[in-house]
């Protein structure tokens, strides 16, 4: 019988972890192709220091083809174009790639539509890419010189608050830093319907925290806001309230990529519907993980927030499917399954010198327990955690936790 052929999209936190899972699941009795346009594995969690000058590009970042390559692994330089799911095949640029089975993990782009300035290129930054929070560190360099109001945030429908808290109090920290304090007015906006719900309903005590932090730093705050539009100096509400500010940097909400919706594979905001064993709902040799598998937000807000899909749980739903696979091309049944809203919550926010270590047993709610542990700790363990996750992918480490 001929190897199988697995085809994973994506070389991110999702796509590294499936195509490397899916090998050492099967001890290298696999065939496996990972189609990527982008060379460079990317670190998201550090972006939040970049504009502030604490990495360059090249610290929290690597290029993918050594790591797979050692592991026996196809990389493919280019973007998928369309899946053919009848067909078992993606086309991308000039050349088709068969598969026996598929994992998607093509994660998300920013959705700047939801409001006029954002971007691309817009009056407020982001850090939600690379080059995001390169653009986004140019323009702190400026604002350093010619210092005024900040604003920053998360707008309605964004899911990435972890991100936009992380800036707020890096931002608080080079302020003081730079002795600007004074002459600064930092507000932090959100469409989170209260301080510290984080797309996740929030835990136990963390409004309280929240709000002692940024009593604690002088920031002022803005719930459950929509943007309406982004000015050259001022960030307007739908309220009716207006937010001026020199430097502004607000994460939108994330859509899946075009190449999911071009294949007829995605929900109306571009994510693939999967059943707990991170199979597509429609197609049983087809797979999708991490931001690029559709979550259903359990809750209404005033204003509209998505769900973080993080790394920890990006990790576990590539694990999940790589093993699905196997199971598969054993001729065993998929049996492995793990809801998202079941998955562990662990993350780590950090505040300049100070943070966060969130701990829950479950992502989303109802939950047993749930902590959020303030502390310079935070700090630390989050530059060890960089450090530690970039050698074991890197090394392409995938068992290790
Ligand atoms: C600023 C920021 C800070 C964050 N901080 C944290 C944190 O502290 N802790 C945490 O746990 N999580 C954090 N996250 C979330 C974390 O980055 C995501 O969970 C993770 O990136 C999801 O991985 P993914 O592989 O699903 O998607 P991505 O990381 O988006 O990877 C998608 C991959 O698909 C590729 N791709 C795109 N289009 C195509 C195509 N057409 N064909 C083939 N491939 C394609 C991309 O090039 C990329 O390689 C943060 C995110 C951001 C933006």
């Amino acid at each position: 019988m001929s190897r199988k052929k697995v085809v994973v999209l994506g070389s991110n936190f999702g796509g590294l972890t499936a195509s490397l899972a899916v090998r050492h699941e099967l001890h290298g009795d696999v065939d496996v192709t990972v189609i990527s346009p982008s060379d460079h594995f990317v670190f998201n969690p550090s972006l939040i220091w970049l504009p502030f000058g604490k990495r360059r590009p090249d610290d929290l970042s690597f290029p993918v083809a050594p790591t797979l390559e050692t592991h026996g692994i196809e990389f493919v330089h280019r973007a998928a174009d369309v899946i053919h799911a009848d067909e078992h095949r993606v086309s991308a640029g000039d050349r088709d790639y068969a598969y026996d089975y598929l994992v998607i993990a093509t994660g998300y782009k920013n959705n700047f539509d939801v409001a006029p300035g954002l971007g691309p290129g817009g009056n407020a930054v982001t850090i939600t890419s690379l080059e995001d929070a390169i653009k986004a560190g140019e323009r702190w360099r400026a604002f350093l010189n010619q210092p005024g109001d900040v604003v920053v945030g998360a707008t309605q429908g964004a899911s990435c608050f972890g991100a936009a808290y992380e800036f707020l109090f890096n931002a608080a920290y080079h302020i003081k830093k730079n002795k600007l304090k004074s002459r600064v007015k930092l507000t932090y906006v959100t469409a989170e319907p209260f301080l510290g719900h984080f797309g996740i309903g929030g835990l136990p005590h963390g409004e309280s925290l929240l709000k002692m932090f940024l009593k604690k730093e002088g920031i002022e705050a803005v719930t459950g806001a929509s943007v309406e539009y982004v000015d050259t100096d001022a960030v307007h509400l739908a309220s009716g309230q207006d937010l001026p500010f020199r430097y502004s940097m607000l994460i939108p909400p994330f859509v899946g990529q075009e190449v999911v919706a071009k294949s007829g594979l995605a929900d109306p905001k571009g994510y693939v519907p999967v059943r707990p064993t991170y199979q597509t709902t429609d197609h049983d040799d087809i797979y999708a993980v991490g931001i690029a598998a559709a979550v259903t937000v359990p809750w209404q807000t005033p204003t509209p927030v998505g769900i973080p899909k993080t790394g920890f749980p990006t990790e576990t739903m590539a694990h999940v499917a790589a093993r699905n696979i196997a199971s598969q091309i054993k001729g065993e049944e998929p049996a492995d399954e793990k809801p998202f809203e079941d998955i562990k919550a662990v993350c780590v926010m950090d505040a300049g010198n100070n943070g966060v270590i969130i701990l829950a047993d479950k992502m989303l709610p109802p939950r047993e327990h749930g902590v959020m542990i303030p502390g310079p700790q935070a700090h630390l363990m989050k530059l060890g955690f960089e450090k530690y996750f970039l050698w074991k992918a890197r090394n392409g480490y995938v068992t290790l936790p």
